[in-house]
């Protein structure tokens, strides 16, 4: 493997996932999965998680040799710096991997160590389902209308990290560059200034909303929603529209349909097996997932609006402690939880490791391992439905017993021997 910054597992473990130029898995029984904890409470949910995961592959007749890398704080302790080359490689190497939050200071100091990673790795669909698992305590009367997968894209947006500090020379450029090349001399104020630019590409969204299509027809869901704010942000959002409904038009002949031909030509009869892409303004969206829930299947966005969708939507299913996602590259899968690192609950012992044990899911599904995924996702249900809990959900739950962290994902394993 040829790695210094990463912590090899076992000895006859070694086993890699497949070979650097395959286009597709051949997931042996033992793979090499590169683990991340992460930073602040990453540290009490990541073992957690390990250790569910780990018991649904035995129980299912497998092994997982996991791969510990290093990014954020615990890479500045090791290796005295964020983000270890070798953290990088090995989830290239391995095509899989599972990650815990990272911290990222607000203002100043370094850059987003989870923007980085994902630009590196190319990882440009960020995938957030939200379904409710029985027994978790909601905001809202039917939270089993709650089904729904968001697509964010990963790469580009106000997220591209292309801005410039108030007290950055190169902002008074851009601003002259603006103001005086381009003719939008009335619009920014005089004084300091910080300034972002919002790349949407063709490129990036094409392959997003294809990644969304794709699942969506694989899955059997009806519908796929471009989400935008296309009104004011006509050439970024709204080219989104333009470019996302191009893809559905122009390169999936029936299968996929728009909203407008469902209705101008079918009168509302969607055919079998097929998709119908529809799309929405971002704020309206906001209200839909509350008011309209059981409508929407897919949604397709851009990264600042999938950020803030997930969340609402994950709010629905119980909250940040139970919402999972996954990194999709072309051939790469990296399971991470939606929460961030809470730092004021770090290494306590105390938050909910369901979002990263739903994560490897995730993960598992995409290795094919759909047996140890539903089993691990079953026994997480059965326990939070016994009213054994951490303590997001027990304050929500009369009557609940209030278990730590490494407490719950005993109780869960517990549950996956007695379910196997
Ligand atoms: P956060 O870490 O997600 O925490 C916000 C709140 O969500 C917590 O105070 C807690 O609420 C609840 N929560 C989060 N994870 C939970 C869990 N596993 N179990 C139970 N409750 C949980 O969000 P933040 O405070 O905005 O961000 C903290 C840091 O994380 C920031 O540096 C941010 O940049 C980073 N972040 C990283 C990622 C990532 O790595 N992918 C994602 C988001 C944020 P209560 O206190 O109400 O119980």
């Amino acid at each position: 493997m040829g790695y210094d910054k990463v912590e090899i597992p076992p000895e006859g473990k070694s086993v890699t996932v497949l070979d650097e130029d395959a286009d597709e898995f051949d997931v042996p029984e033992t793979p090499i999965i590169p683990i991340l904890y992460g930073d602040g409470i990453g540290t009490d949910v990541g073992p957690a998680a390990q250790s569910v995961l780990e018991a649904a592959a035995h129980a299912t007749g497998r092994d997982v040799a996991w791969l510990r890398i290093y990014a954020g704080e615990s890479a500045r302790e090791k290796y005295d710096e964020n983000l270890p080359a070798d953290t990088v490689d090995a989830i290239r190497e391995f095509r899989i991997g599972i990650k815990g939050p990272l911290t990222t200071p607000v203002g100043a100091g370094y850059r987003s160590l989870n923007v980085a990673l994902r630009k590196r790795l190319d990882t440009y669909a960020n995938v957030r389902p939200t379904y409710h698992l029985d027994g978790v305590p909601s905001p809202v009367s039917h939270p089993k209308k709650m089904d729904m997968v968001t697509f964010r894209e990963n790469t580009e947006d106000v997220y591209a990290g292309i801005e410039w500090d108030h007290t950055d020379d190169d902002v008074e450029r851009v601003r002259e560059f603006i103001e005086d090349e381009m003719g939008y001399d009335d619009i920014i104020h005089d004084g300091p200034v910080g300034i972002g630019i919002k790349p949407i590409t063709e490129f990036g969204t094409k392959r997003l909303v294809r990644k969304a299509i794709d699942y969506a027809l694989e899955r059997g869901r009806d519908t796929v929603t471009l989400v935008h704010k296309g009104n004011i942000m006509k050439f970024t959002e709204g080219q989104f529209r333009d470019w996302g409904y191009e893809v559905a038009e122009q390169e999936y002949g029936d299968e996929v349909i728009t909203e407008d031909t469902l209705w101008e030509e079918r009168d509302g009869d969607q055919p079998d097996n097929s998709v119908v892409v529809n799309d929405r303004i971002a704020d309206n969206m906001l209200q839909q997932v509350l008011t309209r829930t059981e409508n929407y299947d897919v949604l397709a966005t851009m990264n600042l609006n999938g950020d803030y969708i997930s969340d609402a939507c994950g709010a629905q299913i119980g909250g940040l402690g139970i919402a999972p996602g996954a990194n999709f590259g072309d051939a790469l899968c990296l399971a991470e939880p939606v929460h961030g690192s809470a730092p004021k609950y770090a290494g306590q012992d105390k938050v909910n490791p369901t979002a990263m044990i739903l994560s490897g899911v995730l993960l598992f599904e995409y290795m094919g391992w759909d047996d140890a995924a539903s089993l691990a996702r079953d026994a997480v249900e059965a326990t939070i439905a016994s009213k054994r809990v951490t303590y997001d959900l027990h304050r929500q739950i009369e009557g609940g017993e209030k278990l730590a962290t490494s407490e719950f994902a005993a109780a869960v394993v517990e549950n996956i021997e007695t379910l196997s």
